[in-house]
């Protein structure tokens, strides 16, 4: 099962992805993830989308999508977890072809719905919270990337809602309740 879990930063994404990895075996690809990764291990590709990132805007579709190809072509195990991805339009299509021509479906669309006010209180925790706990807050976890961010999510992101919707392959989930009441949501949609 194939799944794409779609909502604004800080709408729990990443956590619940973890959940469905521990849960099913399922594969996270976190585009966001890797990029990190790629910045921190000072790859020429890291270097090129560290400003954009920290700014909060989209690195392009050409990079993200070379990442996803490649984890495709990997181990497959209870399935792929898109997490942060994808963000466009052109990402979308893409995805969609990279499924078919590997003979694969993209089984479940799952939006996590929360509101604004909600994610900026959560991004801002996010930061103290990894700062007090001895670390550093990501780059982007500050007030001015997030509202760049918010804004990538709204202009760029949020049309995939109704692409999506258009395929019949949309399923809402109220982002809002408990970490656990989320997850079984989850778990209620997937079967
Ligand atoms: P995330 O961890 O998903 O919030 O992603 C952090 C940052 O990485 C985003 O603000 C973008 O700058 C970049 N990024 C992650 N995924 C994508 C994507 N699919 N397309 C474009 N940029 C992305």
């Amino acid at each position: 099962m194939n799944i794409i879990l779609l909502g604004p930063p800080g709408a729990g994404k990443g956590t619940q992805a973890q959940h469905l990895v521990d849960d099913r075996n399922m594969i996270q690809l976190s585009t966001g993830d890797m990029l990190r990764a790629a910045k921190d291990s000072g790859t020429e590709m890291g270097k090129v989308v560290a400003d954009v990132m920290a700014r909060g805007d989209l690195v392009t579709d050409e990079i993200v999508i070379g990442l996803i190809r490649e984890k495709l072509e990997g181990d497959k195990q209870g399935g792929f977890i898109f997490d942060g991805f994808p963000r466009t339009l052109a990402q979308a299509d893409a995805l969609g072809q990279l499924l078919d021509e590997m003979g694969e479906s993209l089984d479940h669309v799952i939006e996590l719905q929360v509101n604004d006010d909600v994610l900026v209180d959560r991004i801002v925790n996010r930061a103290k919270e990894a700062v007090a706990a001895g670390g550093t807050a990501r780059a982007d976890d500050n007030a001015e990337s997030l509202k760049v961010r918010l804004m990538a999510y709204y202009k760029q992101t949020s049309p995939l809602i109704g692409y999506y919707y258009a395929k019949g392959q949309l399923q809402g989930v109220d982002g809002l309740g408990q970490i656990a009441e989320v997850r079984a949501e989850i778990a209620g949609v997937l079967g």
